[in-house]
């Protein structure tokens, strides 16, 4: 058989643990024979990291960058135990924050739907994709504790003086802040990424509490919208809609999905685990990082699943569900064919897709996934990752 070429190379960052295991199998078993891989390969393993003082991440997210297009493995976030672990010079930063800033990108979660995993909410017929604006808000907020009272003020550039409160007794104050700059960004990700698919962007602040702050996202998202995709949404018949946070939880609730929801800091961080939990499991969960120039970053949206990774240190059979890391895989396979105008790569991944779908609907599938699956006439049975993997490459061939 005649293996797919690639005519640009994709920016492939390896990761740690189980997921690393589960890189290398998916190569293998599901690529390799099929596609001639064009990659610029980056360890990201925490050994390698630690090796180049972690210049690793920044070359690897500047080769994305260059090349547009990304896949990435799960890697440890060290923390004090991992310094032990790994007798680590530092305790090197999250790679995914360090991609994150040079790419200046927003992450869009996707769940993935197979036939006999049904979500909790029965209406939910087609994936609801987060849009999370990871900067600022809470998430780098000052905050005090006033233990005795008193007046607290907000001191601005121009001098003016604002007052938080006059405290009588004891309180908690907090200051936030977000950039121009940074919502911008977020709302052209946003438009360039549901534009991209075909699908609806919603998005919700609580304009009419905050009628400054969430008042300022709600309005360059309009100006950005008119301005910029106005024309190409309503050529493309996919409509931009606005509302407040509360109502959109309500709406979200009744749709049939198929939609994009950009959401704030804070209620994508929430959010996202809501409807990660309500589709069926993290490990069926993808994600993708856009950037406001068009590089993409693929990558599941789990960790490094650990406690499978000792189990298999120790020689026991694991039974690691793959599923995101291989759609992170397709994705990126599509988004370099979509780009190269390679239509054998579009639909290989289309068809790697399928196959890992088909093989879940006939009831083969990872352990994690047995309880939440239920098709009249089928019986599930649970596969170790390999014979997983193996059964997904025999409906490709
Ligand atoms: P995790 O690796 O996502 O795993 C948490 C638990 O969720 C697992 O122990 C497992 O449950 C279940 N799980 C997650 N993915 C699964 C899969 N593909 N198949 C089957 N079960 C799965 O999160 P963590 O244990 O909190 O973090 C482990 C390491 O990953 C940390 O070092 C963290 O820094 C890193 N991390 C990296 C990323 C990233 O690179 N994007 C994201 C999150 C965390 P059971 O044990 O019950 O089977
Ligand atoms: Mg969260």
């Amino acid at each position: 058989m005649q293996k797919i070429k690639m005519k640009n190379a994709i920016a492939e960052l390896d990761g740690d643990e189980m997921t690393r295991v589960l890189w290398a199998d998916i190569k293998e078993i599901l690529l390799k024979p099929f596609v001639e891989l064009n990659t610029e390969y980056y360890d990201l393993g925490l050994k390698k990291r630690d090796e180049t003082n972690d210049k690793i991440t920044t070359e690897a997210g500047n080769a994305i960058k260059r090349l547009k297009v990304g896949v990435k493995c799960a890697t440890i976030t060290p923390n004090a135990e991992r310094v032990k672990e790994y007798s680590l010079k530092e305790m090197w930063k999250s790679p995914n924050g360090t991609i994150r800033s040079l790419l200046d990108g927003t992450v869009f979660r996707t769940p993935v739907i197979a036939n006999g995993i049904l979500p909790l909410v029965a209406n939910w017929v087609k994936p609801i994709t987060i849009a999370r604006h990871a900067y600022g808000d809470i998430y780098s907020a000052v905050e005090a504790y006033v233990p005795n009272g008193g007046k607290v003020e907000i001191l601005l550039p121009s001098g003016e003086r604002k007052t938080v409160k006059d405290l009588k007794g004891a309180g908690v104050i907090m200051a936030m802040h977000n950039t121009d700059e940074s919502i911008k960004s977020f709302a052209r990700s946003s438009f360039n990424y549901a534009f991209d698919i075909g699908e609806p962007l919603w998005f919700a602040t609580k304009d009419t509490i905050s009628k400054t702050y969430d008042h300022r996202f709600k309005d360059i998202f309009q100006e950005i919208f008119e301005s910029e995709y106005k024309e190409r949404f309503e050529k493309a018949g996919i409509e931009y809609f606005y509302t407040l946070i509360d109502d959109a939880v309500a709406r979200i609730m009744r749709c049939e999905g198929g939609l994009i929801w950009a959401c704030k800091n804070y209620d994508g961080d929430v959010m996202s685990d809501m409807l990660a939990s309500a589709f069926g499991s993290l490990a069926m969960m993808t994600s993708v990082l856009v950037s406001p120039d068009n590089c993409y970053e693929y990558e599941a949206a789990h960790g490094t699943v650990t406690r499978h990774y000792y189990k298999y240190l120790k020689g026991e059979e694991t039974s690691t569900n793959p599923v995101a890391t291989i759609f992170a895989w397709t994705g990126a396979l599509a988004k370099r064919g979509q780009l190269d105008n390679n239509k054998e790569l579009e639909a290989f991944a289309k068809r790697l897709e399928s196959a890992t779908l088909k093989t879940i609907e006939s009831g083969v599938m990872t352990k994690d996934l047995l309880p939440l699956f239920k098709r009249n006439g089928v019986t599930p049975r649970g596969a170790s990752s390999t014979e997983f993997l193996k059964e997904i490459a025999k409906y490709l061939q």
